[in-house]
């Protein structure tokens, strides 16, 4: 047993958000109590105590859907003109450099994409994965990465028709494959798939026919207005009527984006149960619109939060998620309980669906993935106002310790598993001889 003493405790946990001096003990990868330091050292005699200095313990935090294949993008020249759309975004740039990924270059570009989550004080990940010359046994890569930095991490390949047949049959079998894959704690997955627009009515069928009982698809949807737009030209539906016609919505099933998904299907999402994932930096980035935040919470449907990738901050994520609500809203009110709610309850909440205990949350019986930041409060802190520490101090404070199911994985905000400079410029040398292919 471990106690993590001296400081203050944000633990986003409704019932006890916030505790102004106090100490968590956890055991064997789980939080076995909170209290008073004096409390749980007098109790817990023969425990390893780590003093914090007064600094603040909070849960790791969870990013719901992000590309970690993209990380190498870091910097590199496109070769065509600059896109004016996001067709052309992903023809240009996404869907070209996927199609170059080897073995090395999925790892190093894992590797950086996971280093810079750590940092940030992100401990769980959910991955969406593409590498279509390169298919079988890829989340197998991830997953060693993921072990190696020491983060948590739910995995899918993303399935399309863009490739060709055979690539999307092996996009279905890679998912069936690692669905049903004994998995240690720290591991979940989830069927992926690109988006309706390039999944033809066949492969969603076999989708449909290959996902395991209780198992759910992460699935881009109506990112763009042209998701929409193809999937009725090409395929004869909208991308949730296609996903609900093959009960392809449910608890489990993460949408990403939904910006376009008309009001009308709204409440398709809410009583089926659904997430919407909503990413607001890469929305803002791809100019594809913005999500109605506030209107589609209140017609009851479940929204979290990602950053496909654009940022490895959840915190920042939360930031734009709030003024980007209040921008669309026109309103000054808006999105301040909103963004939170994303952040601190509906992140934790879902992605503790895919793994064997409660995840994202400071509280007995959760996995024990905590971090620690450099954060002194210059103003009255309370469970009150911990919105506001988050948004304007807290994202801004060095993330000093972080611990995944127990185990230290960074310490000083540095990786203790790996050594970064080492594996950064490994990746630099894959990155050339990918811009090279590209
Ligand atoms: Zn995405």
């Amino acid at each position: 047993m471990e106690i993590l003493g001296n400081g203050p405790i944000l633990t986003f946990d409704p019932d006890r958000p916030f505790i102004e001096d106090g100490a968590v003990a956890h055991e064997d990868g789980v939080i076995v109590e909170l209290g008073s330091t004096a409390d749980l050292r007098t109790k817990h005699v023969g425990a390893t105590y780590r003093d914090r200095e007064g600094y603040l313990l909070m849960p790791g935090l969870v990013n719901l859907h992000t590309h970690l294949y993209g990380s190498l993008a870091r910097g590199m020249a496109l070769k065509d003109p600059p896109p004016g759309n996001f067709l052309e975004i992903l023809e240009r740039l996404w869907w070209r450099l996927d199609r170059k990924l080897d073995a090395e270059a999925i790892r190093a570009s894992a590797m950086v994409g996971l280093i810079d989550a750590l940092m940030a004080g992100c401990t769980t990940l959910f991955d969406h994965h593409a590498s279509p010359a390169a298919i079988p046994g890829s989340l197998d890569l991830l997953e060693e990465c993921f072990e190696k930095v020491g983060l948590r991490g739910c995995l899918c390949y993303e399935v399309s028709d863009r490739d060709g047949e055979e690539r999307a049959l092996e996009g279905i079998r890679e998912n069936a494959r690692y669905l049903t894959k004994a998995r240690s704690e720290r591991f979940g997955a989830a069927f992926g798939l690109h988006a309706s627009f390039t999944v033809g009515n066949a492969t969603l069928d076999a989708v449909a026919g290959a996902l395991p009982a209780g198992a759910g698809v992460h699935v881009h949807v109506a990112e763009d207005a042209s998701d929409a737009r193809l999937s009725a030209i090409r395929h004869g539906g909208t991308p949730v009527a296609r996903l609900a016609e093959r009960k392809l919505l449910g608890p489990n099933a993460l949408l990403a984006h939904a910006v376009h998904v008309p009001d009308s299907e709204w409440g398709e999402l809410s009583s089926s149960h659904s997430t919407v994932v909503h990413n607001p930096c890469s929305n803002m980035n791809n100019a594809v619109g913005a999500l109605k935040l506030e209107k589609l919470l209140g017609a009851g449907v479940r929204v979290a939060l990602g950053t496909d990738g654009y940022t490895a901050s959840m915190l920042d994520e939360h930031a734009v998620a709030g003024i980007l609500a209040r921008h669309v809203s026109v309103h000054p009110g808006a999105g301040w309980a909103s963004a939170l709610e994303l952040l601190t309850g509906a992140n934790p909440a879902v992605a503790s669906r895919f793994f064997p205990r409660p995840v994202g949350r400071i509280a007995p019986g959760c996995a024990a993935d905590m971090i620690t930041v450099r954060y002194f409060p210059p103003t009255p802190m309370s469970a009150a106002n911990l919105g506001g520490h988050l948004l304007f101090g807290i994202a801004r404070a060095p993330v000093d310790l972080v611990i995944v199911a127990g185990d230290l994985v960074a310490r000083g905000g540095e990786p203790t598993r790996v050594d970064r400079r080492e594996v950064f410029a490994q990746a630099r040398d894959t990155a050339r001889k990918l811009w090279a292919r590209f």
